[in-house]
């Protein structure tokens, strides 16, 4: 397999119906394998909080496409995911996406602890109500939100935005 350079800069991702931001600005990271992500019925004794398998101010391909430029821009200088490339999703820090809103489907809403995000998207863009991501929270599941690759593009953010918070 092809060694793949990450692409270069910050990027938002945003709703691909309605254009909104849904994140900050992110940088590309390598995919952390899910072998290693934290679980919370896994934790010692006397933590509470279990980390995101995705750290914050980060996204990655999941799983990684093999070349940086079939990730072609499309018109409003956003780029988006072809399906082509076989990415499924994007992953991010659950922290990083204000975006986004829990759908109101119950069914969708199934978990332990948490949400397990097996019955399909489970976040949906605040602004719009499109079915955008899914979070898995619960206490035998790492905790991510990862992003339906068809349903978000995602635009160079620009300079005075890098290092804060999205608007909001
Ligand atoms: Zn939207």
């Amino acid at each position: 397999m092809p060694e793949r350079r990450n692409i270069e800069g910050m990027y938002v991702f945003r709703c691909r119906r309605c254009h909104a931001d849904l994140t900050g600005p992110l940088r590309e990271v390598a995919l952390p394998d899910e072998d290693d992500a934290p679980l919370p019925f896994e934790l010692p004794e006397g933590q509470d909080e279990c980390p995101q398998r995705m750290d914050v101010g980060c996204f990655a391909f999941d799983p990684p496409p093999l070349q940086a430029q079939h990730l072609v821009p499309t018109g409003r200088g956003a780029i988006r995911i072809p399906a082509f490339t076989k990415v499924d999703g994007v992953l991010v820090n659950q922290g990083d996406a204000p975006g986004l809103a829990r759908v109101t489907l119950r069914g969708r809403l199934n978990g332990c602890c948490g949400l397990d995000g097996c019955d399909g998207p489970n976040l949906q863009c605040r602004f719009c109500t499109a079915e955008v991501a899914v979070e898995r929270s619960d206490c035998w599941t790492p905790q991510q939100v990862t992003f339906v690759a068809r349903a978000v593009e995602f635009v160079l953010a620009p300079p005075a935005e890098h290092g804060e918070a999205t608007r909001g």
